[in-house]
């Protein structure tokens, strides 16, 4: 059985939670929360790094620093996790869906504009498949409107736009360390701020509404109560796992991005018959082949290639059910404008097996049966 997932694992993982131990130091903002911080500060060129519960977290804290109240109203595409709209409504705010582009399956950046009222609040771009979204276009927006830009970028660490980082671009950015993605600690996230005006609002939010984060720093002699807040700072032992794969990312980044081209080559000639599409880099985009899609004619299609693959022990999965069908979507949100794409392309898009140390053979072996499939 081809697995679809296995969870990032390089080796030096168990050495790294035992030093986490011996520091006695197993609660957040130890050693390894510093060093993972500051790697994702250099890496990305972002202001402060701060590692989180989850990405999930991570937007929830850029709901509050972004003030979103009762009312407010936040644009994002509907093809998205739930994660990306939760942290919002959470708020009180109005998810406004707008469509996606179908080449990149990110927001279609030219459809924004036209969902701008005097309620919204921010622009939230997803990087699906750590394929940038057009941020320039965004970012022009959301400077006139006066709008924040937060992104989405759970899928997008190591990869950029126009040489710059994702998660690095916009107002705030969000990293999952999921073990779906490229590098884990089980559950965790980062939040990455662009502006210093909002790390001392971050700090106290993320700790309980309290300033005892300058008070490990020796700014205050006790810490107190600043305002509402939660708990989101990871475990130090969590960040130790999350450690012994930042200091590899490179050569986890480049065992990926060998796989994935070796399935976009060996896939060319079904996309040359007209049998499959595959993914679009646009240029100015860097990627960390977070993900290996590809798009059948239909849902019937796709369904029928992922029940032979899984015959043949290969375990193809399909992506998201887009939000604004949803219960929740259909409670909190409204989808701006025409359903183009969102759902169509959503039903016909399938995610081949990508880990890191998939094996070579594998990928012959899967993009072989993918051509059984098609008889060709
Ligand atoms: C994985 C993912 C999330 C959620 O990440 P968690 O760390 O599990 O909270 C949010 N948005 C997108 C686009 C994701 O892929």
């Amino acid at each position: 059985m081809i697995n679809f997932n296995i969870p990032p694992f390089t080796g030096r993982e168990m050495e790294y939670i035992r030093q986490a131990v011996e520091n006695q130091k197993i609660c957040g903002d130890g050693e390894f929360t510093k060093k993972c911080n500051e790697w994702i500060e250099q890496k990305t060129g972002t202001a402060k790094c701060l590692l989180t519960t989850s990405c999930t977290h991570a937007t929830e804290l850029t709901a509050l620093l972004a003030d979103i109240k009762e009312g407010d109203e936040v644009i994002m595409p509907s093809y998205t996790f739930v994660s990306t709209a939760d942290a919002f409504v959470l708020r009180g705010a109005k998810v406004v869906f707008v469509d996606i582009r179908p080449d990149t399956m990110n927001i279609d950046e030219r459809l924004i504009e036209d969902a701008i009222t005097e309620r919204t609040k921010a622009i939230v771009p997803v990087h699906y498949a750590g394929v940038s979204c057009e941020m320039d276009t965004i970012m022009d927006i959301a400077k006139r409107h006066n709008l924040l830009v937060i992104e989405d970028a759970a899928q997008g660490i190591m990869a950029s736009y126009k040489g710059k980082a994702l998660g690095a671009i916009g107002d705030m950015g969000c990293f999952s360390f999921h073990e779906t993605k490229n590098f884990s600690m089980g559950e965790g996230g980062a939040l990455l701020l662009q502006d210093e005006k909002y790390i001392e609002d971050a700090e106290i939010f993320r700790e309980k509404g309290t300033d005892r984060s300058k008070y490990y720093r020796g700014q205050v002699d006790k810490y107190r109560w600043m305002n509402y807040g939660s708990s989101y700072l990871p475990s130090d032992m969590n960040a130790a796992y999350l450690w012994a794969q930042l200091e590899l990312a490179d050569e986890m980044t480049n065992d990926r991005l060998a796989r994935w081209h070796q399935y976009n080559d060996l896939l060319q000639p079904l996309k040359e018959r007209g049998i499959l599409e595959l993914p679009t880099i646009p240029e100015g985009c860097v990627h960390n082949a977070h993900m290996y899609y590809a798009k059948a004619t239909d849902l019937q299609e796709r369904t029928a290639l992922i029940d032979f693959l899984k015959e043949n022990g290969i375990l193809s999965v399909f992506h998201y059910v887009p939000l604004h069908s949803a219960p929740a979507g259909l409670k909190f949100g409204r989808f701006h404008g025409e359903d183009k794409y969102t759902t169509k392309e959503s039903e016909r898009l399938f995610r081949l097996p990508m880990y890191y140390r998939l094996k070579e053979e594998e990928v012959d072996y899967i993009v072989s049966k993918v051509k059984e499939f098609y008889h060709v």
